[in-house]
């Protein structure tokens, strides 16, 4: 009763310190993994921004150069605003995406263009004088950030049929004086020549930056000619709102990534996880052995004492009663007399078996190997036993096969290696009184087969049987003393010859114990 208490003690101990906390452990890695993937997706993002920002910042960067070099030649006077003679053309050439320059009053009047390419006028003044009469709100909010000494520069119009977009600016002469400016840019062009090369530069071999239309998705730029894939990140281009740009990872994407390094996390959790469980089963297993051992150990110290003192409490008891003298009928003296043989056989078999292992155990024990008769030695041991068998109503079956050659072999080990297995024979076999010897050879093998039937023994110790120490719990054999040393030695002895004890048996049948001597190694030809 006392054991499987213990043993899930032990386990319940190694569950609540190990198992709970790996447990929560894993759980709580798992769930950080998730938190742990969107974090650093995010951050990848952020950084993606970070690039499409600078992206959009140097397209203005050049735009605003552009309008600080308009800026630059503006010369304000009575009659309008005017540039010196060659300065719009100069500008032209410089700057090959932009179509033409214009200038107006700040009410949106006055309004003149200069240096349009190749001589004609792209936009036609009274068409820009309309669109500029229609932005009012617009040009105000200009003039206001201009008086505040900021200069903004916005897009007007949405492309028209040339596929040029006018951007407009104040400007402001040394005396304060405002003026609109503007200038007509084909912007695909100005993405494939101008902006191209920051954006090579932004990508660096790591990034794949495109240039799209908004209104059909069509690509105008990008740093790899390779299939179109999604932009992971997208953003409008301030200057340009009709196109955007994007950004994706080259190779894998940001997800792709951050799942990959998910599922390698996962892996090494999970490993982890099960070489504890496997640390955790292994201690388990041999605290559960040697728990076991220790409850073996007691049984047999508890066992042998009592084993030991009933023989000597007998033999004290019939011996002081027979030297007395007190018994008067010779067959009463007789009976307490074999009695006395009886159980000093009985110590001395004990004692025996328990100096053997002793020496087994201590690894001591010598074997005498020596040419024998394998039939001499069971019918000598038969012998031996034969008032003991009678006593105990057994008749044995003896069916030795003559022609066994000899055998190489220790006589007094295995003597005692058939000994203890007849010995369990007639302890364990209760009313059914059967015992069969049998000797032979079978598959170049030499055997003894000592049958009895017996209670037999279950399936689930047939290998048990043989641990030292070891005895079938009851109610098997109630009332059969021993110390669970017998087969342990048998086992031992046999091993010693190169051989090895079969075991068959089916319960409630009886059992059959085989020596099996492999002779021809043994043989003495
Ligand atoms: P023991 O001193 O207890 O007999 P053994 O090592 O000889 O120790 O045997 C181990 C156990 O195997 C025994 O306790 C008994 O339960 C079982 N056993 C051995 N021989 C027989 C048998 N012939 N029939 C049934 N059970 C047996």
């Amino acid at each position: 009763m006392k054991k499987p208490r213990t043993i899930r003690g032990v386990a319940l101990i190694l569950l609540l310190l190990v198992l709970l906390p790996l447990l929560v452990f894993t759980v709580y890695e798992i769930s950080g993994l998730s938190a742990s993937e969107s974090f650093v997706t995010e951050i990848y993002h952020r950084q993606l921004d970070i690039v499409l920002f600078s992206i959009n910042q140097s397209a203005w960067d050049v735009a605003n150069t552009w309008a600080t070099g308009i800026e630059s030649g503006w010369r304000p006077s009575e009659e309008g605003p005017s540039f010196p003679p060659g300065f719009a053309g100069e500008f032209l050439d410089k700057n090959p995406a932009v179509d033409e320059v214009f200038i107006a009053d700040s009410a949106g009047n006055r309004i003149s263009v200069l240096g349009e390419r190749g001589g004609e006028e792209v936009s036609g003044r009274a068409r820009l004088a309309a669109k500029l009469s229609g932005e009012k709100p617009l040009i105000d909010h200009l003039l206001m950030l201009s008086r505040k000494n900021y200069r903004k520069i916005v897009p007007m119009e949405q492309p028209d049929s040339a596929g040029g977009v006018v951007l407009l600016f104040v400007m402001r002469s040394l005396r304060g004086f405002p003026a609109l400016a503007g200038f007509r840019l084909r912007h695909e062009q100005f993405v494939q020549e101008i902006l191209a090369e920051r954006m090579r530069e932004a990508a660096a071999g790591e990034f794949i930056l495109t240039v799209f239309r908004l209104s059909d998705g069509e690509r105008i730029f990008t740093t790899d000619e390779g299939p179109a894939a999604r932009p992971e990140r997208q953003k409008q281009l301030w200057l340009f709102p009709d196109l955007a740009a994007g950004i994706r990872l080259r190779g894998e994407t940001i997800q792709q990534v951050a799942r990959s390094r998910i599922a390698r996390d996962l892996v090494i959790l999970v490993l982890l996880d099960v070489v504890l469980l496997s640390g955790i089963w292994v201690v388990y297993r041999s605290v559960r052995q040697e728990m076991e051992f220790v409850r073996l150990k007691s049984d047999f110290v508890s066992n042998v004492s009592h084993e030991l003192r009933t023989p000597l409490a007998l033999i004290r008891m019939y011996a002081e009663t027979l030297e007395m003298g007190r018994l008067g009928e010779e067959s009463k003296r007789q009976e307490y007399y074999s009695t006395i043989v009886k159980e000093t056989e009985r110590l001395s078999h004990l004692v025996n078996n328990l100096l053997n292992f002793s020496r087994i155990d201590a690894g001591r024990r010598p074997y005498a190997l020596v040419p024998l008769d394998l039939n001499e030695v069971v019918r000598g041991v038969l012998d031996s036993f034969a008032p003991h068998l009678r006593n105990e109503g057994f008749s044995p079956v003896v069916e030795l096969d003559d022609s066994l050659p000899p055998l190489r072999a220790d006589r007094e080990a295995v003597q005692e290696a058939l000994i203890n297995i007849l010995d369990n024979a007639v302890k364990y076999s209760g009313a059914e009184k059967f015992l069969r010897v049998r000797s032979g050879i079978r598959a170049g093998e030499m055997y003894v087969d000592i049958e009895d039937h017996g209670p037999g023994i279950p399936p689930e110790y047939r290998d048990r049987v043989f641990e030292t120490f070891f005895r079938i719990p009851l109610p098997h054999a109630p009332g059969a003393k021993g110390s669970g040393l017998g087969l342990a030695i048998a086992l031992h002895i046999m091993q010693a010859h190169g051989g090895r004890i079969d075991l068959k048996s089916s319960p409630g049948r009886g059992s059959t114990f085989t020596l099996v001597f492999r002779y021809e190694h043994n043989t003495d030809h």
